[in-house]
């Protein structure tokens, strides 16, 4: 169906329920959506440096940000086709979430679905980290990079 390189999508869904296959599209459309943008930021980037091609992104995904990381990685896969990053690998950093307690003050690591002070055990936090979604890095190969034609 695809031209890809990788099978993910395949390896994603095969085996799996129904009813869990139907989540994973639908969630899998958003994960599209946020590579289509993440997408035309980096075109942009590309040809605000006069570069053709894109290499390499790395991203910063929080486990709070609403994006499933294997899915974003599968989203991408198609989303590149035909642009400048058509042959760019994606790295998913992921992130950890940090809170910060209106109780004590004191901000620290917690889990996704706990997020409570680590330090007093109060649940009046504010999440400072672990929410994001950033492009971290974009890297570019330049023309003059390229080894000249003998
Ligand atoms: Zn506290």
């Amino acid at each position: 169906m695809f031209n890809m390189r990788t099978h993910r999508p395949q390896r994603l869904y095969a085996g799996v329920h129904t009813r869990t296959r139907q989540r994973l599209t639908i969630q899998s459309v958003h994960e599209l959506s946020v590579c289509q943008a993440l997408l035309m930021q980096v075109a942009e980037i590309a040809v605000g440096r006069g570069a053709r091609v894109v290499e390499r992104i790395t991203i910063e995904v929080g486990p709070l940000c609403g994006v499933e990381p294997a899915l974003l990685a599968s989203a991408f896969a198609v989303a590149r086709i035909g642009g400048c990053a058509a042959e760019a690998a994606l790295l998913i950093e992921s992130t950890s979430v940090t809170v910060s307690c209106m109780s004590c003050g004191a901000q620290s690591q917690t889990k996704p679905n706990r997020l409570i002070c680590a330090l007093c055990g109060g649940f009046r936090t504010r999440v400072v980290a672990g929410d994001e979604l950033r492009l971290r890095r974009v890297e570019l190969r330049m023309p003059e990079s390229r080894l000249p034609l003998a």
